[in-house]
């Protein structure tokens, strides 16, 4: 049994990690400012006495006993980290510099959770980590992709001068059972929009990919990472097989038996054209393959949204 800290534990992916290390045996110390987050998200949990659920922003710094710590406490739709952009790129720098000082005075080992936007609009196609990225260091997505540039440098930085013992995992576009009804991203907008047989918003034409995780392999490889010696990464996580915004749209369509349109809204800027995941290394190194295809995925998150709609 293991000590360990998930901050941002209150929210879609964090929510999934706890239970899984909880179910695991292990003794789980969730941290969250509940910006994005909630209580619900993690109230099956509360009665068990192996769960510690405790309100706390990471800009500030928090002392505890803990042998390992997953660093998620950040908000990850561009809605929610446009909505305060400076208090996004503090908990990057500020807060995850807090995170690497509680790792270092504890000895804990620290994973964080980078992402594909630190590739931003990416002119290498598929991604691979030793691919630099394109990103612009002052539109409206920069605190959050600059943000998490800073955030790996950290890493690295303390890992360099403190020895401190990092990980750092760079997750593709994740969805799941319990993403915010008000999330903003693509995969709930759209289900939601679709039980309601409201108009489908696409930003742009809708030419523009992703390639979509189901939440169960992306903790998967998450739990792998932090448990694996010898190799830090970074390393992509996520599913390699890509598809249009618009292919999203009706394959929802369909499948929620949807009577709803799709309509045209302006793109966001620097909004990337196109992004896959090359998941070569984490084959590799963490034995790493998504076994949850797009289709099963949609239907188990549709089943939630018929429940909390
Ligand atoms: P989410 O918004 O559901 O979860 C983020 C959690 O962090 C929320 O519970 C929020 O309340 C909490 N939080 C935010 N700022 C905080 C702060 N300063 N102090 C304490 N808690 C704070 O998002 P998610 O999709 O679960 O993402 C989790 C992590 O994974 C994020 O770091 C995100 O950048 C990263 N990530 C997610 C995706 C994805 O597709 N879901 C892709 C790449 C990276
Ligand atoms: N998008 C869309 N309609 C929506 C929400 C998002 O067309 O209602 C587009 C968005 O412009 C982007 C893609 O879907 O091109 C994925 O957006 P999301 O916010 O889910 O993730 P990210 O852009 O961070 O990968």
């Amino acid at each position: 049994m293991k000590n360990i800290l998930v901050t941002g534990g209150a929210g879609f992916i964090g929510s999934h990690l706890c239970e899984k290390l909880i179910n695991e045996g292990n003794h789980v110390i969730c941290v969250d400012n509940f910006f994005t987050g909630s209580r619900k998200n993690v109230e099956h949990l509360l009665d068990n006495r192996e769960f510690e659920l405790i309100r706390h922003d990471i800009i500030e710094p928090i002392i505890l006993e803990v042998d390992q710590i997953y660093n998620l406490a950040c908000p990850a739709s561009p809605v929610h980290y446009q909505y305060n952009a400076i208090k996004t790129i503090k908990t990057n720098v500020i807060g995850v510099t807090n995170m690497l000082d509680l790792a270092d005075e504890t000895h804990a080992r620290i994973l964080q959770a980078s992402t594909s936007e630190i590739y931003g609009d990416p002119v290498v196609h598929p991604q691979k980590e030793d691919y630099w990225g394109n990103v612009n260091p002052i539109g409206i997505r920069s605190c959050y992709d600059e943000g998490k540039r800073v955030a790996e440098a950290l890493m690295m930085d303390y890992h360099r001068q403190h020895k401190v013992d990092i990980r750092i995992i760079r997750i593709f576009n994740t969805f799941g059972p319990r993403m915010a009804q008000n999330d903003g991203r693509v995969v709930s907008n759209f289900i939601i929009q679709a039980l309601k047989n409201e108009d489908i918003t696409i930003y742009g034409d809708g030419s523009q990919t992703r390639s979509f995780c189901y939440v169960d392999d992306l903790v998967k490889g998450m739990t792998v990472l932090m448990n694996k010696e010898d190799f830090m990464g970074p390393v992509n996580v996520g599913n390699d097989a890509e598809y249009t915004i618009k292919e999203l749209a009706k394959m929802i369509i369909e499948l929620t038996d949807s009577k709803s349109k799709l309509i045209y809204k302006p793109l966001p800027s620097d909004d990337p054209c196109k992004r896959r995941p090359d998941l070569t290394l984490a084959k590799e190194k963490l034995g790493y393959t998504p076994t949850v295809n797009i289709k099963d995925g949609l239907l188990k998150t549709i089943e939630y949204f018929k429940t909390v709609l």
